[in-house]
């Protein structure tokens, strides 16, 4: 390893706030954190709340859920405000309820950007709007939704976000990202709750020499750079029609083969996708069957719904070939174990989503970092190439 005060080190930090600028889509400072994502939620809150601030937490599943329980442990008076699993938040019902508030107490809102456990994704920006006229902070869990999904930062307002290396950032779990905007400083100049390793102003200190407070995960920050320079090649609006494309085909994929969604309306998440597991079928054999006869890893629920649905990522590092052997596989799968699906007509129609997308890699001209995302080159381009 590299010792993390060394000028080479400075140099690689230096270019990770530049490319997580870009990935954020702000002017922002974007302190990293050596972290699993929930340390970055933690962050978030105890430098900008006190003990006893009121909060309102939107949740719409098992992660909004969490933001709201790590601020209740650090004495937030935290209220909830849940939508049932599988929609999204309502962007009226936040502005009824912030409009209640006519003594701002409300300090800060929590949001979930894209709800993991549901395969839900928010509409943020509507959301930002009125709790923007209202005047509290927002702090917004991106950690499975940047990148993959929009989220200009500075565009829609966003005070705090925070995201993590092992979703759409393509790289190991260990690191946190949190961008900090003006407004969310300021809180931070007042925010009495306890902190020491999630300071932002100490954080902030060490950044402005090149360095971090404590030792970071060195080897998941060179991991960090790669991923940020294929990002920053790729562009952000090509990784995001990707990613639509994908979620298109997975949902027509599993739709066709005859399952049920847990969410298909315009809210359906395009990094994750939820499906119920049908009727008579063993979940957790389901899963143990894909995993050891076929190595393909799904996820099951969370809290009510753990054996009910199944969920299929599809954000980051995604070979389309491995997207769609997984939905032929599962297809198969479930109906070895008796379930009345057609696991050929899902096949077909994910091809026919990807197909139909009309996407194409562009050429920029530079030396194509060859990710799995992307098409093998024509023999034009090797011709060229060589
Ligand atoms: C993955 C994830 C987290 C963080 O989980 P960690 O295990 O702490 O990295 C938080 N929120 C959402 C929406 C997530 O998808």
């Amino acid at each position: 390893m590299m010792n993390h005060r060394c000028p080479e080190f400075k140099a690689l930090l230096a270019e990770i706030q530049q490319g997580l600028r870009y990935a954020f889509q702000t002017e922002n400072e974007v302190i990293l954190l050596t972290a699993s994502g929930t340390g970055g939620l933690e962050a978030a809150l105890v430098n900008t709340l006190s003990p006893g601030d009121k909060v309102l937490a939107i949740s719409i599943g098992a992660f909004g859920d969490r933001f709201a329980e790590i601020a209740a442990a650090y004495g937030a008076d935290v209220e909830r405000l849940a939508f049932d699993w599988g929609t999204a938040a309502d962007p009226e019902a936040v502005q009824a309820r912030l409009a209640q508030d006519e003594e701002r107490e409300i300090k800060a809102v929590l949001v979930t950007h894209n709800e993991t456990s549901t395969g839900v994704t928010n509409d943020l920006e509507a959301i930002a709007d009125v709790v923007r006229a209202h005047g509290a902070l927002l702090l917004v869990d991106a950690i499975s939704g940047l990148v993959a999904l929009p989220l200009p930062t500075d565009a829609w307002g966003l005070d705090v976000v925070v995201a993590g290396s092992q979703k759409a950032f393509m790289i190991p779990p260990g690191l946190a990202f949190v961008s900090v905007g003006p407004r969310a400083w300021e809180a931070a100049r007042q925010a009495r709750m306890p902190r020491f390793y999630w300071d932002f102003q100490s954080a902030h200190r060490y950044a402005e020499r090149g360095e971090t407070p404590f030792t970071p995960a060195v080897s998941l920050v060179y991991a960090l750079v790669e991923a940020l320079r294929m990002i920053r090649e790729d562009g952000l609006e090509t990784i995001q029609a990707r990613h639509a494309r994908w979620g298109r085909a997975v949902r027509a994929g599993l739709t066709a083969m005859g399952l049920q969604l847990l969410a298909s309306g315009p809210h359906a998440s395009n990094a994750i996708t939820a499906a119920y597991v049908p009727e008579g079928v063993d979940g957790a054999a389901f899963r143990r069957i894909l995993n050891e006869q076929h190595h393909i890893v799904i996820a099951r629920g969370q809290g009510a719904l753990r054996d009910r649905i199944f969920r299929v990522g599809h954000l980051g590092y995604v070979n389309e070939v491995e997207l769609v052997g997984a939905l032929l596989q599962i297809g198969q799968t479930l109906r070895d174990l008796g379930a009345p699906v057609a696991p050929e007509a899902g096949w077909a129609a994910a091809q026919a989503a990807l197909r139909g997308s009309g996407f194409k890699i562009q050429d920029s001209g530079q030396q194509v970092r060859r990710h799995p995302a992307t098409q093998p080159p024509s023999a034009a381009e090797e011709n060229e190439r060589a």
